[in-house]
């Protein structure tokens, strides 16, 4: 799957922390011809680099807490506007709230353009847990590793890169517990916003990568 399919698309990858938004993104990016856009990536990096918005952030993000929506939505539209993502894109992590979803439509409406198609991943609860508590990530590339589902080959080093694996500090089971409270109370109810559109299909997250993968591509294929 590395041909771009039928023209690029304007995905949003929704769903829990854990369900695999990241890891399906950066897998479908070339089918989609769609540059992966990770707001939790932008804001780890901005953290990494000290930046105002970074300083701004760390203390939310290491709790496990929305940063507050001007900051994030601005950090998008900003994203949005560079050319590479014109035509199309695939959103992990964002919109996170029904303000969030508000500024992306207003953002793309400003450009002549709208979402096309929102994909729910869906996993359950017990499986997401064990998900996070695994996963392992390359500060140095970003890939994603998993200690059981996905191990690196040689122990806490990156395939791609050599770059020494890290736990992120928000995936500790304290600060899990408290994110998928967040996504209950804050970004669940960003499914209506589009369901009301009729942009949203659901799709089971569980399995392998390659067949969540095969799914997201025959759902967002059967729609447009
Ligand atoms: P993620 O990598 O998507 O799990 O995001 C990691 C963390 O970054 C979240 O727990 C939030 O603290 C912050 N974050 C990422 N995206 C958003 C967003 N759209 N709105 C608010 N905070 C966000």
């Amino acid at each position: 799957m590395d041909e771009p399919s039928r023209g690029p698309v304007r995905l949003v990858l929704f769903g829990a922390p854990g369900v695999g938004k990241g890891t399906q993104a950066q897998g479908l990016q070339k089918w989609f011809g769609a540059p992966h856009v990770s707001t939790g990536d932008m804001l780890r990096a901005a953290i990494r680099e000290g930046t105002p918005l970074g300083k701004q952030a760390r203390a939310v993000v290491e709790r496990g807490e929305l940063v507050p929506d001007a900051l994030v939505s601005a950090l998008v539209a900003e994203r949005l506007a560079q050319p590479d993502v014109r035509e199309g894109f695939i959103l992990d992590g964002y919109p996170r709230t029904v303000r969030q979803a508000d500024d992306l439509d207003a953002a793309l409406k400003g450009r002549g353009s709208a979402v096309d198609v929102v994909v729910n991943l869906e996993v359950p609860p017990a499986e997401i847990v064990e998900r996070l508590a695994g996963r392992r990530s390359c500060p140095a590339c970003g890939a994603v590793y998993h200690v059981r589902l996905k191990p690196p080959k040689a122990a806490d080093l990156c395939d791609a890169c050599g770059g020494r694996l890290t736990q992120r500090l928000d995936d500790a089971p304290d600060v899990v517990q408290g994110r998928l409270r967040v996504y209950e109370a804050q970004t669940a109810p960003v499914l209506e916003h589009y369901r009301s559109r009729g942009l949203l299909v659901d799709v089971d997250g569980r399995g392998t990568p390659d067949e969540v993968a095969a799914r997201i591509v025959e759902a967002v294929e059967r729609r447009r």
